[in-house]
């Protein structure tokens, strides 16, 4: 008979769902659980389903859970974008209105052109550090813990 001690605990267990395949599912716009590419619906850029159409994964996962990909978007765009042309502009490698249109222009585009990057990388970054939430890794546990 084995004691509660000798039992390997949720995190000692293997994942279905590892985390190299939730870096690989993240930076290629699909489901973290079951890998298929329903972020987003067909033909509408800025709009992310609520679940997977798939497995049932739910991507908004409430309570300002939608902050994180704004944040993921502002900081890409501020590190790779305006501070670099910041940069270029102080050192006089650049001038003012050539700034002022590349910061200007950076600063309304590429959060556009990252909107769903962002999406994908913050449900990547979250499943990645949270990987039993994902209903695969949750419903083997569960099985588990029944036992
Ligand atoms: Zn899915």
């Amino acid at each position: 008979m084995s004691s509660p001690e000798d039992r390997p605990t949720p995190r000692m267990r293997a994942l279905k769902v590892t985390r190299g395949q939730i870096v690989a599912r993240g930076l290629t716009n699909r489901c973290a659980n079951c890998g298929e590419p329903t972020l987003f619906q067909p033909g509408m850029h800025f709009r992310i389903n609520e679940r997977c159409a798939n497995c049932g994964l739910k991507f908004d996962r409430g309570d300002g859970f939608f902050l994180g990909p704004f944040v993921i978007n502002y900081t890409v765009t501020a590190a790779c974008f305006i501070v670099p042309a910041l940069l270029l502009s102080v050192f006089d490698v650049i001038g003012r209105i050539a700034t002022f249109v590349a910061v200007g222009g950076c600063a309304f585009v590429i959060p556009i052109l990252l909107y769903r990057r962002s999406w994908s990388w913050w449900l990547m970054a979250y499943f990645y550090f949270l990987p039993e939430k994902l209903p695969k890794n949750h419903s083997d546990l569960r099985e588990d813990q029944e036992e």
